[in-house]
């Protein structure tokens, strides 16, 4: 087996447990694994092990890996989720190659992407990052304007307003982690109490996955549990 594929392995066991000893169904969430600076072939060993959904923070890079990929198994479809900051002049390549977006933080970048996905391709997913920490320097939207910018984005006729995402600042033990996820998790309830019809909840990395579906993720991102450290970012 290759290291990948018992890095998947691992990654499931971890999951499995997380998700019995929280009550929630194994298909309650998603693992996306993120390529990030690994290449194309670590995609395919992934892909050759069942993993099907993949997440990239880089747009060049992720744009040369998806042709590169699509050259090495043209029969396989992959699903492409963009997890990085977003320029808005960048917005018209995100909206044309990828399937989820879930770092939109600005009214002004999802009504590029909506304007500027391909109407074929269908609606765009997207999930509104949220800066739990409240620290300055963290992207995402404030928690008092998340509201207003889950109404207002909802309304764009090319997107699908999937959910919130967030990454919290690193925490100090599992309690802490979990009052950051769990704090997402109200948001998001409270969204859905308003009428909107919100089913993802994207949060929990490597090193904080169980604490993350304790407290309800339904797409887990994890990348160096899976491709192992990365030597650059
Ligand atoms: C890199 C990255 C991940 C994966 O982080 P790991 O700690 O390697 O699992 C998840 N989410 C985002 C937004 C990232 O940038």
């Amino acid at each position: 087996m290759s290291t990948i594929a018992a890095n998947l392995q691992a990654v499931e066991a971890t999951i499995g447990a997380a998700c019995t000893s929280a009550g929630r169904a194994r298909n309650e969430v998603q693992l996306l694994a993120v390529s990030k600076t690994f290449p194309a072939e670590a995609v395919v060993e992934a892909m050759a092990a069942g993993q099907r959904a993949f997440g990239e923070n880089y747009l060049q890079e992720a744009l040369d890996k998806m042709q590169e990929v699509a050259r090495l198994q043209p029969a396989t479809p992959v699903e492409w989720h963009f997890i990085g900051p977003i320029q808005s002049n960048k917005t018209r390549p995100i909206a044309a190659h990828f399937d989820w977006v879930h770092t939109v933080e600005r009214l002004k970048i999802a009504q590029r992407l909506s304007e500027q996905r391909p109407p074929e391709l269908g609606p765009l997913d997207i999930c509104l990052q949220v800066n739990i920490s409240g620290e300055a320097s963290k992207s995402g939207a404030g928690e008092d304007e998340l509201p207003e910018l889950a109404r207002q984005v909802a309304a764009l006729p090319n997107l699908r307003l999937r959910g919130l995402m967030a990454i919290p600042e690193r925490a100090n033990d599992e309690a802490q982690q979990r009052a950051a996820f769990a704090r997402l998790r109200a948001l998001f309830d409270a969204l859905r109490a308003q009428g909107m019809a919100l089913d993802t909840l994207s949060m929990g990395m490597s090193g904080d996955l169980g604490a993350a579906i304790a407290e309800g993720a339904t797409i887990v991102r994890v990348g160096s549990a899976i491709f192992g450290a990365r030597n650059y970012e």
